[in-house]
């Protein structure tokens, strides 16, 4: 396959709204607004991936009028902010970190949970912040487990990733990092031998990667994520069941079975979180439910991922299984990992 430089691939992505309706045949005041708040950014891979209008491929890149009418939800219902012992580092769990150490990604989803900070420069990713949690991690011992977010880490140099990664295996406590990135789905071409390298030096790395649909898995994706296992790197995947895009159990069953055939261990499948900007992309709880029981019993359970709700206020993921009671109040009620019960209310 031919070799494509990622970096002038990003440069030739559209960010411009006028640009995007031109080649959508579009109004550009019904994006225009809408990239004011929430950036816009899409690559030309992904772009291609679109056959028509509001299609599953169209409904996470394309900005849309009604991110700017979600007016209950909280921009940030996690609370990733207060529980931030230093800018940019999110220590919710005794024994691991959230370490955002990019602020820009490939496409901009429309649905991202941190729609409030990517993109955005002031957002964290200063040298400054790097060197506070770097010392944060280095002087907390239970911290075991270094997860990279952003934004996309994988939109770093390779020299600023290494750079951090040596910091990271440079700290004896830290036994495990991993990658959240889209990078594969977005930027395939992102995936280079060299990176691979750098994977394989700084090993254990787990990269958790974000493949929604199953028209997101091209040949271009699919080489990229064979280089990154064939360099020694365990690959997961988390998948936001997302309202007009994926919430049918056989668009699930398609994509969670053809992940785990390209060695992409189907991971989480995640509740929306309420977040300001996405509630046209909200299912009701029942709909994961029946995902989940039409996957079990009929794809191998290898390729079965956890559907989890992350609960809000930082209290942490909660398994959801088929099955579980509601309460009168009609919420319902969920065990967090400390113990506590906690409601979880619908809007
Ligand atoms: S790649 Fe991830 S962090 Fe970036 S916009 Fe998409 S969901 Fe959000």
């Amino acid at each position: 396959m031919m070799t494509i430089d990622w970096k002038q691939s990003l440069k030739e992505s559209v960010v411009d709204p006028a640009e995007l309706a031109e080649i959508l045949h579009l109004d550009q005041d019904e994006i225009a607004p809408v990239a004011r708040c929430y950036p816009l950014r899409i690559t030309r891979h992904y772009l291609g991936l679109i056959r028509e209008k509001d299609d599953p491929i169209w409904r996470q890149c394309v900005p849309d009028e009604r991110e700017l009418q979600d007016l209950c939800s909280l921009p940030d219902p996690l609370n990733e902010q207060d529980l931030s012992p230093v800018p940019g580092l999110i220590h919710r769990y005794p024994d691991r970190v959230v370490w955002l150490v990019s602020n820009v990604c490939a496409v901009y989803c429309r649905f991202c949970m941190r729609k409030r900070q990517v993109g955005c420069t002031a957002a964290t990713g200063a040298p400054a912040d790097m060197d506070a949690a770097l010392r944060y991690i280095r002087e907390n011992g239970s911290i075991r487990d270094v997860i990279l977010s952003g934004g996309d880490p994988l939109l770093l140099g390779d020299d600023r990733l290494a750079e951090i990664l040596a910091s990271l295996r440079s700290i004896p406590h830290v036994e495990i990092i991993r990658i959240g990135s889209r990078i594969p789905v977005t930027l395939p071409e992102r995936i280079t031998p060299e990176l691979c390298v750098l994977m394989k030096r700084y090993q254990p790395i787990y990269i958790n990667t974000h493949f929604n649909h199953p028209r997101e898995i091209t040949p271009r994706s699919r080489v990229a994520c064979a280089m990154l296992a064939d360099a020694g790197v365990p690959l997961g995947n988390q998948t936001v069941l997302l309202n007009g895009v994926n919430a049918d159990p056989a668009v699930m069953t398609e994509l969670f079975r053809a992940l785990l055939a390209m060695r992409v261990k189907p991971y989480y499948l995640h509740q929306m979180d309420l977040v300001r900007g996405t509630h046209h992309f909200r299912t009701r709880v029942e709909k994961g439910l029946e995902i989940m029981t039409s996957l079990r019993g009929h794809v191998s359970g290898m390729a079965v991922p956890y559907y989890v709700v992350d609960l809000p206020g930082g209290k942490g993921k909660v398994p959801l299984l088929p099955g579980y009671e509601r309460g009168n109040s009609g919420a319902y009620r969920l065990t967090t990992y400390t113990g506590e019960i906690v409601e979880y209310r619908e809007l």
